[in-house]
């Protein structure tokens, strides 16, 4: 073998090394949360702990994305059921939902953590439906809408890294 082709092999060898070495490193300080360690509204904080657990039992680790998140927070606004600021990455949950029922809060909560930790579009499934589902559809078809979702969140589980 010529010694430049030995010199360039060592090179590559040498490149491989350093990728590997510095994604290996890059992966392990990235940074992790669990929805404790996040700012959230008292009054959404169990069906937020209750998301992070159902993620989590289909074998999903979405601390990634969590940390990625600086708050989810019920405010007062009429313009919409819910926000997912991807500049701020702040979640909005608005006030008016919780005049509709308990299942309108909990769907607009996945809704805007589908699109914040798995990147769900519009039209994934029925809880990333852009029209606003009825209280009683939601409460009728929870147990399969939430099976749906979660299928979802399984296949695009890389995005929550
Ligand atoms: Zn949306």
């Amino acid at each position: 073998m010529p010694r430049s082709m030995k010199h360039i092999k060592e090179s590559i060898i040498v490149f491989f090394i350093f990728a590997g070495s510095l994604w290996i490193g890059l992966s392990h300080f990235r940074e992790k949360k669990k929805m404790k360690d996040i700012q959230i509204s008292s009054s959404i904080l169990a069906e937020c702990l209750n998301w992070e657990r159902k993620v989590e039992s289909m074998g999903i680790d979405p601390s990634g994305a969590i940390a990625r998140i600086s708050s989810i927070k019920v405010i007062k606004t009429e313009e919409y059921a819910g926000v997912y600021d991807r500049s701020g990455s702040r979640i909005e949950i608005s006030s008016r939902v919780f005049d509709k029922g308990e299942y309108s809060v909990r769907s607009t909560i996945y809704h805007e953590l589908g699109h914040a930790v798995f990147k769900l579009e519009h039209g994934d499934c029925g809880i990333m439906n852009d029209r606003i589902l009825s209280e009683e559809y939601l409460k009728d078809n929870w147990d399969n809408l939430v099976t749906e979702y979660l299928k979802k969140c399984y296949e695009k589980r890389l995005e929550s890294i």
